[in-house]
């Protein structure tokens, strides 16, 4: 497939002395790369079964090329050395399952080993960056030419509530620092937390070291301040070191609750709507040319018009009925099996949705550009090139002989 023209952009290349592996703190290394990339999607957003993060490679050493690839194969490795990257990134993981030996007797084990041997690392950003605003699922919608796009559905279970007492000469240094670890977002906001004045009351023991009062001494009191912010679960750690950090008590007073709304900047898929509706041969030529596949599987009705839309980039089949609960006319995604399919129709046999696979490749490719996008700006000494290369094993044969219609068997 010749979809892909090899992009970078023009800026200087970082110079690195070719003796040096480990390096000074003005050269970036792959450790930088992977905590711009974590800050965005972090790593505790990925699903259960998932590992994404550095695959192979010292952290420590320096990044002057990157190649951003869908999957990890013999082609794109070769294509990094011919480039001189001393990155990949993709947003597959190679190690899935743990490998017994680091030999060429498999195709992961192998591209493992030459990895190390090239000093070629490799990383991977996967369900946390299908995850997070602006991830996998918005630019599939974009590229389909959506509008007003959103999550499909939104994180259960991701916030807690922070709770703390602080003195009244700490509350500027305290907030600030919650704040900086990345409490209290709430969506275009940043640092949100409430405050309010109380009294502490505490009496020392002999092994502590009080502000107020002495070791062993009698009750006391204090003017302290309640602060309350919202938290995410894969930020709780380091929002409690940096509480720990900031405030002046020995003992420092906090606690932790679930609450039960919704974090709205993460989520799963994406929704948005065409600008005019479209029937569904128009939608599925769209789809088709965005995303530059031969064919496609779908349910649907010929006769309803395509408006608003629902995606996930990969296998979303799961998320079927959240598609048909936002009302969309129609759901993309990848992985559909036979049976599925048959869930996307009513009591009477009649699609309830349009329902579209265009392939897995194809719903994510798109994720090359996005990474490719966020690192130059990130890190623009860099040169960050997407790969030349169709990772996808499957390919597609049309029998034009044979195809009469393009609803064969439809
Ligand atoms: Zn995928």
């Amino acid at each position: 497939m010749s979809r892909k023209v090899l992009k970078h952009r023009d800026e200087p290349r970082t110079e690195i002395n070719p003796g040096k592996t480990h390096v000074t703190n003005s050269t970036t290394v792959i450790r930088d790369v992977a905590a711009a990339l974590e800050k965005w999607a972090p790593l505790g957003l990925a699903e259960s079964y998932d590992n994404p993060g550095l695959q192979v490679g010292d952290p420590q050493r320096a990044v002057s090329n990157g190649l951003v690839a869908l999957d990890m194969t013999p082609q794109v490795l070769k294509e990094a050395k011919r480039l001189k990257c001393n990155l990949i990134i993709t947003h597959h993981p190679l190690l899935f399952k743990p490998i017994e030996a680091v030999t060429p007797a498999s195709y992961v084990s192998d591209l493992c080993l030459r990895l190390a041997e090239e000093k070629i690392a490799l990383y991977s950003t996967h369900t946390n960056l299908d995850a997070v605003r602006g991830g996998v699922s918005f630019a599939l919608a974009e590229q389909l030419g959506l509008e007003n796009v959103d999550f499909l559905t939104h994180r259960e279970d991701s916030l807690v509530k922070l709770v703390t007492f602080v003195p009244e000469n700490a509350i500027s240094n305290v907030r600030e620092a919650l704040a900086m670890a990345g409490a209290g977002q709430i969506g275009n906001y940043s640092g949100c937390s409430f405050s309010s004045h109380g009294t502490g009351h505490f009496t020392p023991g002999t092994r502590s070291n009080p502000m107020i009062g002495s070791a062993g001494g009698g009750p006391q009191t204090a003017a302290e301040i309640r602060i309350e912010t919202e938290v995410t679960r894969w930020n709780l750690h380091q929002v409690i070191a940096a509480l720990l950090d900031a405030h002046p008590y020995d003992e420092v007073p906090y606690d932790i609750y679930p609450v039960e709304q919704s974090f709205r900047n993460a989520g799963i898929g994406a929704t948005g709507t065409l600008a005019e509706p479209e029937k569904l041969d128009e939608f599925l030529r769209r789809v088709s040319t965005a995303l530059e596949n031969q064919a496609l599987r779908y349910v649907g009705d010929v006769n309803r018009k395509i408006q608003k839309v629902a995606v996930c980039g990969g296998s979303g089949s799961r998320y079927l009925s959240a598609a048909i609960e936002q009302g969309a006319d129609a759901f993309v995604t990848a992985d559909i099996t036979y049976h599925h399919f048959f869930d996307a129709l009513d009591v009477d046999g009649r699609p309830k949705i349009a329902l579209i696979d265009p392939g897995h490749y194809e719903t994510e490719f798109i994720t090359e550009k996005l990474l490719v996008e966020f690192l130059s700006d990130k890190f623009p000494t860099i040169k960050w090139h997407e790969t030349n290369t169709r990772t996808a094993p499957v390919l597609t044969f049309v029998n034009v002989f044979h195809t009469d219609s393009s609803h064969v068997g439809g």
